[in-house]
């Protein structure tokens, strides 16, 4: 299987690779010692319209399908994880629920200012007692008249910090379980919703998580995103492309990564030789690059399986899996062919080693991923 690109999404792939190196690349350092994205940066994304990459052209976008967002993703995973995951996010997991359960009136409301980058997105499901086990939700939404009153807290949650709109998903009727639980377009500016701090964490830096809490948020009617008890299962479709595209974005990290390391093996010299000719390193390269690719093919088989109206949930477990799980193995065996300069702050090597670790446990950990494949692969 080959993967071939359609014309203008290959020209994209190379304006946002263009981009990445020569806007995002000079300012990694900063990003990595303030924990921001700075602003100026922001506003050039927005002029490039990296926030509309899978809004319809309709609303302002460029209307990517899944193996278009893919194919973008693996660019932004080759450099600043913190910016990649503005833009990775916002246009992933946190529009999608407008772009495929939003009514005519939703979308029109919302989907010119978030292509703008003018309304960033944040896709908020996970609270303290629901992480894997993500039904078990404490968040309500109550009807009070012909809208809702929305209490609970959400943690973990991606871009919360900026974000003007997130996609809750709270209980509505919790007599029917996961048939209970509906999503909720919930503004930023509304009485009663809070963001809390950004996290300090073990990499991503420059990527906002936050708390998000939700005190007596009357909600208009209009709020609700697509059927009342669908909101659980609109996440599932929401993270099973998720899945599909943050594989993509390990797949643009661990090529990276590989490109470090031949290039170190290359240059550096010990016992007289490239150590780029000692078997030792010699098969490293050839594992990371033969897993690689491996790794690509599933990943673009998901999202072509999603393009044409495919499920896909196997599939798409299966690619974030493997490409996750890949990632982790190159960045170790990046960082160990840069022997100790891969150990050293600065080294984008020991970033990504950072950055890397946390592909296997959001959107799903790999325990999660693989119940997936195992309950669909059991059911035959
Ligand atoms: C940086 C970051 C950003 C995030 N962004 C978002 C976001 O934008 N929106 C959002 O809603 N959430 C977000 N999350 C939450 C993320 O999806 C969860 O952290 C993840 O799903 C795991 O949940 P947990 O942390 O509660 O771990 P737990 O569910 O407590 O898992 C702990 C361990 O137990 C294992 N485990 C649990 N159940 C089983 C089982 N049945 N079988 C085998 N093993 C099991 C897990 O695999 C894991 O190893 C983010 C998290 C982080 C760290």
């Amino acid at each position: 299987m080959e993967i071939v690109l359609p014309e203008p999404v290959q020209m994209l792939k190379q304006e946002v690779r263009r981009f990445i190196q020569q806007e995002v690349e000079p300012l990694n350092n900063s990003i990595e010692e303030t924990d921001e994205v700075p602003e100026a940066l922001i506003n050039k994304a927005k002029d490039m319209g990296l926030f509309g990459l899978t809004i319809p052209e309709e609303y302002g976008g460029i209307g990517l399908n899944t193996v278009g967002k893919c194919a973008v993703e693996e660019e932004l995973g080759r450099s600043n994880y913190g910016f990649a995951t503005l833009i990775g996010n916002h246009t992933g997991i946190s529009t999608m629920g407008v772009v495929a359960f939003g009514s005519e009136a939703q979308k029109e409301k919302y989907l010119p200012a978030m292509a703008a980058g003018d309304i960033i997105g944040s896709f908020a499901l996970t609270e303290a007692q629901a992480g894997s086990d993500a039904a078990n939700l404490r968040t309500t939404a109550v009807r009070d008249g012909d809208g809702w009153i929305l209490n609970g807290e959400k943690i973990f949650i991606t871009n919360a910090r900026g974000a003007g709109l997130f996609n809750a998903m709270a209980v509505t009727d919790k007599s029917k379980g996961v048939k209970g639980i509906s999503a909720f377009l919930v503004e930023r500016g509304l009485p009663g919703v809070t963001v809390g701090p950004n996290e300090s964490k073990m990499g991503m830096r420059g990527a906002h998580t936050a708390s998000v809490t939700f005190q007596d948020v009357r909600l208009p009617a209009d709020a609700l995103l697509g059927q009342e008890g669908q909101g659980y299962v609109s996440a599932l479709k929401i993270l099973t492309k998720g899945r599909a595209t943050l594989g993509a974005r390990a797949c643009g990290m661990a090529s990276r990564l590989l490109d470090l390391a031949c290039d170190y093996a290359r240059e550096r010299v010990q016992f007289g030789q490239p150590i780029a000719s000692y078997q030792g390193i010699r098969w490293m390269i050839a594992d990371v690059a033969m897993e690689l690719h491996a790794a690509r093919l599933m990943v673009f088989n998901a999202a072509a399986m999603l393009d044409r109206g495919e499920k896909a949930i196997k599939e798409a477990a299966m690619a974030k899996l493997f490409a996750s799980e890949m990632l982790g193995r190159a960045a170790d065996k990046a960082v160990q062919i840069h022997g100790g300069m891969g150990y050293m702050r600065g080294m984008m090597v020991e970033q990504f080693y950072r950055d890397c670790r946390i592909f296997r446990i959001y959107e799903g950990t790999s325990e999660i991923q693989r119940n997936i494949i195992a309950a669909r692969t059991l059911e035959g």
